[in-house]
């Protein structure tokens, strides 16, 4: 049995847009889109408003999502999912996440400590909705993502 099912191919390109997207918000967080296949292979950076301002949390909101997704389908790929930064914080999933996370969709975690990328973490919601489950991490060959992806597909 296997530790986890869930398990996710970034590309150099995507896996950088990331770090810079939280660097360049920080102290706020950053959030954004996963487009791709079988794999990430691009990002989709969003807004990041809340009523409770900026530096508060990531939120999707319903018209995100369909940029997002109208993003994704004019870029040849599906919206695989979301990530955001975690400013100062770990990159585990917060409360709030777990609230406003939907099924299905990977969730990627990065954290940014004084304005630096490090970790990197990716989690999915499990069926009951009652938790997150991390998944892996897979970095891909900028010019073998969709073998290293099929390699990678069980
Ligand atoms: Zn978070």
């Amino acid at each position: 049995m296997k530790m986890t099912d869930h398990r996710i191919v970034v590309s150099p390109a995507v896996d950088d847009a990331i770090r810079r997207h939280g660097e360049d918000t920080y102290p706020h967080e950053c959030c954004g889109a996963l487009v791709g296949r079988e794999g990430v292979t691009a990002t989709v950076p969003l807004p990041n408003t809340t009523e409770e301002g900026p530096r508060r949390r990531f939120l999707v909101r319903p018209s995100d999502y369909r940029l997002a997704e109208s993003r994704a389908t004019e870029l040849g790929g599906e919206l695989l999912g979301f990530y955001h930064s975690h400013p100062d914080h770990p990159a585990r999933p917060s409360q709030y996440d777990l609230d406003h996370a939907w099924p299905t969709f990977a969730y990627i975690i990065v954290a940014v400590a004084a304005g630096r990328a490090g970790d990197m973490t990716v989690w999915w919601l499990k069926d009951d909705r009652t938790s997150f489950e991390e998944g892996e991490l897979h970095h891909g060959d900028e010019n073998s993502d969709s073998d290293t992806a099929q390699a990678l597909h069980r």
